[in-house]
């Protein structure tokens, strides 16, 4: 089956339940627009859905060979942004991860590997459950035994290939608290976008200024401990 609305089309093997389909959709789009300031640009987004594994993997084998080690990838095909996902029980979370790679990779030439899987692992859960999720608990409970995420550790992964689940789980959780932990460290991370965007090099997040000034880094320890994830995005921030 397909659909399409304005520039984003659905291909599909199956009946993915496309109401739903599309709230998440604008669910990932509005967040983005409204935390970090990014948009999709308007060139075409198509989600090509397979009935299952064995179809999405005789489809991509030749042409994508690095989806054989995943769910669902995003993938450039020149100005068409390409999301391929199959059905399974986790399809609403791969769909959301890829979409926010699709919308975050229209808006920028280039971002940080760790803050483009962050915000890929943040926007994958639907707002409302964000705040109880296992890996929100988890990240607490890490805390109290003196863990948080290591900015010079997330901006030496060399590619994307090479992300261990330990350092997928530290980008989202860094991305979490900056969205999070105080309107000055949301700030930096929009301001550091809106740089990329504009096509200058602002250089490694944790040297950027306004990052410096907003001291963050310093507490990010008693942010995890304590109030991980209690600000909703849906608080009025400009
Ligand atoms: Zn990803």
């Amino acid at each position: 089956m397909e659909d399409k609305r304005g520039p984003i089309e659905v291909y599909a093997e199956f009946d993915p339940g496309l109401r739903e389909l599309w709230q998440n959709v604008d669910d990932v789009a509005r967040e983005l627009r409204e935390l970090v300031a990014v948009e999709p640009t308007g060139k075409p987004i198509q989600i090509i859905l397979f009935r299952d594994q064995g179809s999405y993997l005789r489809y991509l084998a030749s042409s994508i060979p690095q989806a054989r080690k995943r769910r669902a990838i995003f993938y450039r095909n020149g100005d068409v942004f390409q999301v391929y996902a199959y059905r399974s029980r986790t399809l609403t979370t791969d769909l959301r991860h890829e979409v926010t790679h699709a919308i975050l990779h229209q808006h920028l030439p280039f971002l940080p590997l760790w803050i483009d899987e962050g915000l890929a692992e943040y926007l994958e859960e639907p707002e409302s459950l964000r705040s109880g999720s296992s890996r929100t608990r988890t990240a607490r409970w890490k805390a109290r035994v003196g863990w948080s995420p290591s900015i010079k550790s997330l901006e030496s992964i060399p590619s994307a290939e090479s992300m261990n689940a330990d350092e997928y789980t530290d980008s989202w959780a860094m991305t979490c608290m900056l969205l999070n932990e105080s309107d000055a460290s949301r700030q930096a991370l929009r301001d550091y976008l809106a740089m990329i965007h504009k096509g200058e090099a602002p250089g490694p997040f944790s040297k950027f200024q306004k990052t410096v000034e907003s001291e963050v880094f310093s507490r990010s320890n008693s942010y995890f401990r304590k109030t991980l994830i209690r600000v909703s995005s849906n608080s009025s921030r400009p």
